[in-house]
């Protein structure tokens, strides 16, 4: 990159101060270019300093020009090195992913806080579950208890007939 700077320009034979080149790839001083294709006899177009090649130096009214053909016209002189413009948008580039950065670290908390929210779900649920599992032992046992304190009672009952059917025998 650095040798290209050392390029001299074909019109102020000076060092290339913010070269562009022209279609056929030949460099200038973006000043001295297009001091020099205004100084040209033909409206339209000017020929390349260096080789002659004709080049236009009209860039289509684009208020008129359909926006979808908007991506194929781009200026017949263009910069060489990336200048205030290159400078500009990668700036906006990287505002642009400043925000995707905050709005995805917005979307990370919030899966955060749901993350967090389902486990205290689950924790409830489990211990819900887990004081039904205890009713339903402890159900189980009164169950079982209450079904031997009615066979100790049957048994009394058993008995005591038993023992009055002793008594009314003598
Ligand atoms: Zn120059
Ligand atoms: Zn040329």
């Amino acid at each position: 990159m650095s040798a290209t700077l050392e390029l001299d320009c074909p019109i102020c034979l000076d060092k290339l101060e913010d070269p562009v080149v022209t279609p056929c790839g030949h460099l200038g001083c973006d000043v001295c270019i297009k001091k020099y294709a205004r100084g040209s006899s033909d409206p339209y177009e000017a020929t390349c300093p260096t080789c002659r090649a004709p080049f236009p130096i009209v860039t289509p009214d684009m208020s008129i020009v359909p926006k979808k053909y908007h991506p194929f016209i781009s200026p017949p002189l263009r910069r060489v090195f990336p200048g205030n413009d290159a400078g500009d948008s990668s700036r906006a580039m990287i505002e642009k992913l400043k925000g995707q950065i905050t709005t995805l670290q917005g979307r990370v908390g919030a899966l955060k806080r749901d993350k967090a929210l389902l486990i205290d779900r689950c924790e409830s649920a489990n211990s819900a579950l887990a004081r039904l599992t205890e009713d339903e032992h402890a159900a189980r046992m009164a169950r079982d208890q209450a079904k031997d304190d009615m066979e100790c009672v049957i048994q009394n009952i058993q008995k005591l007939k038993a023992d009055y059917k002793a008594l009314r025998s003598r």
